[in-house]
């Protein structure tokens, strides 16, 4: 099991100041997962997140990447490991879709000339995102959804095995949440790159995650595959919503609905 390990968090405690924000997380993602993180607002997804990526130093307790303890690479390495796609930023870049995805080729040497590899990969990217048809557009002319493919195609040019996304879906209508949620499946299924996404929709979870991690007050309060770790009890005590459970055909997803929608 050791070996198809790509992510691995260790009894991870993290604090911005001396009150401890996260408390002895452990877990650990393996090749071709889609693990959703889910959670209340201020509950510390993110900053597991950027904890993961290298970003933050965890107070105590390890990362590792592959193996490799993640404090030990070298940025450089660690971009080649590992791909974040952040929160959209409010900022716009100023470049063309095309130039925007070029830039996840940097880990990998982009300089100046571009390489027939990094050719490759831009166009790969561009294409299991369904953004090649932007690809001269102004980034900052699209619309929410067409950025959101955008950022996902410049991280997957960085052509990392492990993918982290900060609420990948927010603002999109249905159609572009699907369309995102089902590039991060085919990733999974298609080329086993670890997905580590924070997702707030218990629906979408439980039709495109494998497993779920569940953190509040600062502790893991569950981690496993989403039929055993969603349900009615948990999504109460996670999120103090009442929902009732819709049970599917065996082989299809369960759904929830809230109980009191308007109390
Ligand atoms: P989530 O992603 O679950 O909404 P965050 O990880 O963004 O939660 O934030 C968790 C808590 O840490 C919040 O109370 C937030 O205000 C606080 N926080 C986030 N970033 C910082 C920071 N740089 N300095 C101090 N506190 C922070």
């Amino acid at each position: 099991m050791e070996a198809t390990r790509a992510l691995d968090v260790r009894n991870v405690s993290f604090g911005y100041n001396s009150w401890l924000l996260l408390k002895d997380i452990s877990f650990a993602v393996a090749a071709g997962e889609l693990v959703a993180v889910i959670g209340p607002n201020g509950s510390g997804k993110t900053t597991l997140l950027k904890i993961m990526l290298g970003l933050l130093s965890p107070n105590s307790g390890v990362v590792t990447l592959h193996g490799q303890p993640i404090a030990a690479l070298e940025p450089k390495a660690r971009a080649q490991a590992i791909a974040y796609v952040s929160q959209q930023p409010a900022a716009s870049f100023p470049l063309t879709v095309r130039e925007l995805v070029a830039l996840g080729r940097y880990p990998h040497g982009l300089r100046g000339s571009e390489t027939a590899a990094d050719r490759v990969a831009i166009a790969d990217a561009l294409k299991k995102t369904a953004a090649t048809e932007l690809c001269d557009r102004q980034f900052n002319t699209l619309s929410g959804g067409e950025r959101q493919k955008v950022l996902i195609a410049r991280a997957l040019a960085q052509s990392a095995k492990i993918l982290l996304l900060d609420e990948p879906t927010l603002h999109l209508d249905l159609n572009f949440q699907l369309q995102i949620l089902s590039t991060l499946k085919r990733l999974c299924v298609d080329e086993g790159i670890a997905v580590v996404t924070v997702l707030h929709d218990i629906n979408l979870v439980s039709l495109f995650a494998d497993k779920a991690l569940l953190l509040s007050g600062g502790e893991l309060r569950g981690f496993g595959p989403v039929a055993e770790v969603i349900n009615e009890a948990s999504i109460k005590e996670l999120l103090d919503v009442e929902m009732k459970q819709i049970a599917g055909h065996e082989s299809q997803p369960r759904y929830f609905v809230p109980r009191h929608p308007f109390s």
